[in-house]
């Protein structure tokens, strides 16, 4: 990547709010490509959905679709940031392999070549869907904060924190209003506030960002030497007359194993920390980590977290990025639901290529533009319109005679 701080001698100064992965990422490419960087979080850095994932990354699971040259780019980034900030050591990046399983109670034990030997419950082997070469982790909140901190250190990326409020585009420059009154002005402004994207800034006439709820649990067993780096793909099969729910097996380099489990939709609260787990959730997700594995009882493990966190999604599930239609120099990057922590670095890359260059050519924007959700309305059906609002104002002038 370009750094043009050289050629140019006013650098651009680019706000970029919220401090989730996407925001992090964004501001730390485009410092690095030579702007100047304010980066606003209302509470923590990676304290809403980027320090609560499982940060399973993944080269080839978006293959077949639009995510997939996002997805492709961003693991190798991942790779590319992991040397140049000693990852394994500083946000515990490492290669996994990657199975599917599904359990039952009524499941018995089965001996399989593919299971490693801690997964030893009632668990029925699928297959190996992803290698030490395609698939991987990090630790979220680690990772999220080495990179703000080479950011901070190294291309002189000022953190504020405040609650952005409102952002006003004026003929050449933008301006952000932050609570007790602040004003941060810039070139461009970049809106990375995940699901609280749309809700913030009165932007849902132009796209909606909602929030999913998604459950986990840390769990820490005794016997952490045992669990192997093998991330479980799980279908759980409940015995009362349920569907079946999809867990998610991460274990972690700090010898701790992260769950993940049901999502359902809900109301976006007014911050992160309104985000609360639902207990039925949480005590599913360690049921079936009891059944997974004899490591993995309530009798065996200490329990590290139990959270939710709201993953950003769009009616379309895809990502959106690209300057606010009827904003110029306002740009958007929320979103990228199950996989925003896969598609963080590239998300970045492109998001500062967009507001410094014009383009992006780390990957093609165009299917993730914000004028994807513009309704549009063509001339006879403006026409249409148009003829049944002057028959409702003729009925309303008669009826008020
Ligand atoms: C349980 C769970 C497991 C997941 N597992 C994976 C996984 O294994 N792999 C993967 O790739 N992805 C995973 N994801 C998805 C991933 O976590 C999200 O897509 C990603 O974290 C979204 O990042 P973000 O920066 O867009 O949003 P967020 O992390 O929500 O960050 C937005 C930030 O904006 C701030 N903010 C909001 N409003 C304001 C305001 N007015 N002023 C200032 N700041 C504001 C918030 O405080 C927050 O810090 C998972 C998600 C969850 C919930």
């Amino acid at each position: 990547m370009d750094d043009n701080r050289s050629q140019d001698h006013q650098p651009k100064r680019v706000v970029v709010c919220g401090g989730g992965i996407i925001g992090v990422c964004t501001a730390y490419f485009l410092a690095k490509k030579g702007a100047a960087v304010t980066l606003i979080e209302r509470s923590s850095i990676a304290g809403a959905a980027s320090g609560k994932a499982g940060a399973f990354l993944a080269l080839h699971m978006c293959d077949d679709g639009p995510l997939s040259s996002l997805a492709r780019a961003s693991f190798g980034l991942h790779c590319s940031l992991a040397k140049e900030l000693d990852g394994p050591r500083s946000y515990g990046y490492r290669p996994l392999t990657t199975l599917t399983i599904s359990m039952g109670e009524s499941e018995v034990p089965s001996k399989s070549p593919i299971l490693p030997p801690w997964v030893d419950g009632q668990v029925k082997p699928g297959e190996i869907i992803g290698t030490t070469e395609n698939t991987a982790q990090i630790h979220l909140g680690l990772f999220t904060q080495s990179v703000l901190a080479k950011a901070v250190t190294d291309y002189g990326v000022e953190v504020l924190t405040a609650v952005v409020e409102n952002v006003q585009v004026e003929e050449e420059s933008v301006v952000v209003k932050v609570g007790g009154g602040g004003v941060i002005g810039g070139d461009a402004v970049v809106l990375a506030l995940g699901p609280w994207t749309s809700k913030v800034l009165g932007l849902s006439s132009k796209f909606k960002v909602h929030g999913k709820k998604v459950h986990s649990v840390v769990l820490e067993p005794k016997d952490g030497d045992a669990i192997t780096p093998h991330a479980l793909f799980a279908t759980y099969y409940p015995a009362q007359n349920m569907g079946p729910v999809d867990p998610d097996f991460f274990p972690r380099p700090t010898r701790d194993v992260y769950i993940c489990g049901p999502s359902v939709e809900v109301e976006i609260p007014d911050r992160p920390e309104l985000v609360f787990p639902d207990p039925e959730s949480i005590e599913m997700l360690k049921r079936v980590a009891g059944i997974v594995s004899s490591y993995l009882t309530n009798d065996n493990v200490t329990i590290k977290s139990e959270e939710a966190g709201l993953m950003p999604c769009t009616d379309d599930e895809l990502p959106i990025m690209g300057e606010v239609p009827g904003m110029k120099r306002c740009y958007v990057a929320s979103g990228h639901g199950y996989w925003g922590i896969l598609f963080g670095p590239a998300s970045g890359v492109a998001m500062a290529e967009l507001v410094l260059d014009g383009h992006a050519s780390v990957v093609d924007l165009d299917c993730f533009g914000p004028t994807r959700f513009v309704i549009k309305v063509t001339i006879s059906e403006y026409v249409v319109i148009a003829r049944i609002s002057l028959r409702f104002m003729h009925v309303r002038f008669i009826v008020q005679f």
